[in-house]
């Protein structure tokens, strides 16, 4: 049988993200995104073979987009083209794991837009584009909430009155699931424990950020709750806060719940705490020159990281290691170093060398000898969505 190629797409609500992932190979054929759709300058921009091209699409919506790269995605994968998975961010209480697209399947992913309301409308319009455009192909969802319907009840139920779980689902979801399913499959293979027998803590450090807890296989904590602001700092999102800052905001400063989510989820986190970037590599290199902000926000991203772990290890029998892995976690040593010298208790160590050296898509471990395994692997939930889909169109 000739090897078989998944185009995979992440859809926001103005900007498409695609690859095309090749069963035995792991670099993608091809990968692009197309990006500020609907506005005078939307473009997109794909690279295949390490060269890089870039078109003007003026005034393109999700679905000009895509048409405007079927002809190089259908050259890419040869004629060998056997189905498309999109990333499809919540799936509620439903989706317990990824599902062939059908009338009903799409009619449930709408029905969960009231928890994901900035997402979920915005992956729908990338399925209908790539409905539209590829009717003949079977279309997979594989949802970021997927992986987290085995959390205990204790982890997932927060300390509210019942009819609001019961009737409204307010309860805790998680996130970054595809990530990690895929990063401690991998930590197994890399260490040779079953992944069905293993534990695991895992840090997903990108522009969002989470940490979960992974026994035999299945996620039983994740920080990441009703929606992905709850938990550790991340680029622009507060985390944690008190609950009752919402109200505190509103009476002192008469703020609207508008302003306050803005607030929180866009204009928070490190961008909020160092009041010059979101991004890692920037506050890392002002760090150095003694930017006061920037030192403050690593300083409060790793300490409040810390304790994210160390209070996922309550859901952990024993400890195999601890995963680090997106943008930050591949690339940053001095996140990694600051982060594990909280966890002392957890008797977790680096070896100082192995941490600088395992950056840029390295992975491998980084522990000090004699001490706990810290790992550091490089997602690719592209590549695990396209198995997701593949194994769907096995079955
Ligand atoms: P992601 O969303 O997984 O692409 O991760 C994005 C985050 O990774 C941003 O905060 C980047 O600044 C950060 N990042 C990427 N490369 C590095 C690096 N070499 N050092 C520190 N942070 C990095």
């Amino acid at each position: 049988m000739p090897a078989r190629n998944i185009l995979v797409i992440n859809c926001g609500s103005s900007s498409i993200k695609f690859a095309l992932v090749h069963e035995d190979h792991e670099p993608f054929a091809l990968s692009g995104i197309a990006e500020r759709l609907g506005s005078t300058d939307a473009q997109v921009h794909w690279q295949q073979d390490g060269n890089k091209q870039s078109l003007l699409l003026p005034h393109a919506d999700h679905r000009a987009a895509l048409a405007q790269v079927l002809p190089l995605i259908q050259a890419a994968a040869g004629d060998q083209l056997q189905g498309i998975g999109h990333r499809v961010v919540h799936g509620g209480e439903h989706f317990t794991a990824a599902c062939l697209l059908d009338n009903a399947s799409i009619a449930a992913i709408r029905a969960t837009a009231t928890l994901a309301p900035l997402h979920n409308p915005a992956n729908l319009l990338g399925i209908d584009a790539a409905i539209k455009l590829f009717p003949s192909l079977p279309q997979v969802a594989v949802f970021d909430t997927a992986f987290h319907q085995t959390l205990p009840e204790h982890a997932y139920r927060y300390a509210l009155p019942e009819p609001l779980y019961r009737e409204h689902g307010v309860r805790r979801y998680g996130f970054h699931g595809t990530s990690y399913r895929f990063v401690s499959q991998r930590a197994a293979e890399m260490t040779g424990l079953a992944f069905t027998a293993s534990s695991w803590l895992v840090a997903h450090l990108g522009n969002g950020c989470s940490t979960c807890a992974i026994v035999d296989g299945q996620s039983r904590d994740t920080s990441m709750g009703l929606t992905p602001l709850e938990g550790v700092v991340m680029g622009t999102r507060s985390g944690d806060v008190d609950p009752n800052l919402h109200s505190h905001l509103a009476r002192t400063l008469g703020w609207s719940l508008e302003q306050i989510e803005t607030l929180l989820n866009k204009e928070s986190g490190l961008l909020g705490l160092s009041g010059l970037s979101n991004d890692m590599r920037t506050l890392e290199q002002a760090r150095e020159q003694g930017h006061t902000g920037a030192t403050l926000a690593i300083e409060v991203f790793c300490y409040r990281l810390a304790k994210s772990l160390a209070a996922m290890s309550c859901a952990l029998p024993q400890l195999d290691g601890l995963i680090f892995t997106g943008g930050i976690g591949e690339n940053s040593a001095l996140i990694r170093r600051k982060t594990v010298a909280h966890l002392k208790l957890l008797n977790l160590s680096l070896d100082d060398q192995a941490n600088a050296s395992t950056v840029r898509g390295a992975a491998g471990p980084i522990q000090a000898h004699g001490h706990p395994r810290v790992l550091v692997v490089p997602t690719n939930e592209e590549r695990q969505i396209a198995l997701d889909t593949l194994a769907l169109l096995d079955a």
